[in-house]
């Protein structure tokens, strides 16, 4: 398959949303300088949430960058016990910016599966303070009731996902649907790089554990959101489009699924 770094998909909405972006949980340590490297490396999608304590760091970076507005791909969240249009005002003016691209329900609340935060975010976008709208660590169950409720198909559910933690019910359901997938932890923070199917395939390909778990998803059309402060990080993440894996290759890491979590005891979602 012939995908590039500028290479982009395509949401139900129409609008187009890069292949991969760069997570910022826990990017505390000089923010800007670290998107501003990465910026410069090439990454165009930058994830972030209300929560994350990072958005007015990445302001400042986007800033420094000095990168055409309509380039950027920018992503945040709004908490389940937000009120979403407050929130998401909040998250912009963190940010410095005039509008997000994608604004998401970070979680189900508790006893719903937000319904009045959907409500609110749908008025955000018509508002057009985000050009597109969807939910993150939802179940199918969730996104099936959330859409009976209120008619409007969220474009991403952004969920943990990596080989050793996936789901085919989820994937077949999204596709369906034309929901994106957005992976994170797709690198599963760390603590599965050592795996040696993972070792083998990486190293009969010449490329590293963490650009093998890149490009599986890559390859299943699911986006990874993968954080690295590092630079070293930063740029390997990125070197994922010379090479592919082949069909063997896929399967043998699909089938390292055992619903592992990187997080917690389980994916949420499941
Ligand atoms: P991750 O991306 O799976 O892993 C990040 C860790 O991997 C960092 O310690 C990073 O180190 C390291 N790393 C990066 N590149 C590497 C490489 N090439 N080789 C070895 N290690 C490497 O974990 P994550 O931060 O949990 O997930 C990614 C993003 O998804 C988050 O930052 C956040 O934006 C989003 N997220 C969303 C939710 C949600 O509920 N929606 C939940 C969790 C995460 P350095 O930083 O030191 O470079």
């Amino acid at each position: 398959m012939s995908i590039e770094l500028q290479s982009t998909a395509t949401l139900h909405t129409g609008h187009k949303m890069p292949l991969l972006g760069l997570g910022t949980w826990q990017l505390t340590h000089d923010t800007p300088g670290a998107i501003q490297n990465a910026i410069h490396l090439g990454y165009r999608m930058i994830d972030t949430s209300g929560d994350y304590g990072t958005q007015p760091g990445i302001g400042k970076g986007l800033r420094r960058a000095d990168i055409d507005r309509s380039t950027l791909y920018v992503v945040t969240k709004v908490e389940e016990t937000d009120n979403a249009y407050t929130a998401a005002r909040k998250n912009l003016a963190e940010l410095g910016l005039e509008y997000a691209d994608l604004m998401l329900i970070h979680r189900p609340p508790k006893d719903n599966v937000g319904e009045d935060l959907w409500q609110g975010l749908m008025r955000v976008q018509r508002e057009g303070l985000t050009r597109d709208i969807g939910v993150s660590n939802y179940s199918v169950g969730d996104i099936e009731e959330l859409v009976a409720a209120t008619g409007e198909v969220p474009v991403v559910n952004q969920i943990e996902w990596s080989p050793f933690g996936w789901s085919r019910e989820m994937l077949d359901f999204c596709q369906l649907n034309t929901i994106h997938i957005q992976a994170y932890s797709p690198l599963t923070r760390g603590k599965q790089l050592h795996n040696a199917t993972l070792a083998e395939i990486a190293k009969r390909h010449s490329k590293t554990p963490a650009q093998i778990l890149i490009r599986w998803n890559l390859q299943l059309g699911t986006i990874p959101i993968i954080k690295a402060a590092q630079p070293k990080h930063q740029a390997e993440n990125l070197d994922v489009f010379d090479f592919e894996l082949s069909d063997n290759d896929m399967d043998a890491l699909g089938s390292l699924n055992e619903h592992y979590s990187a997080l917690g005891n389980r994916l949420a979602y499941m």
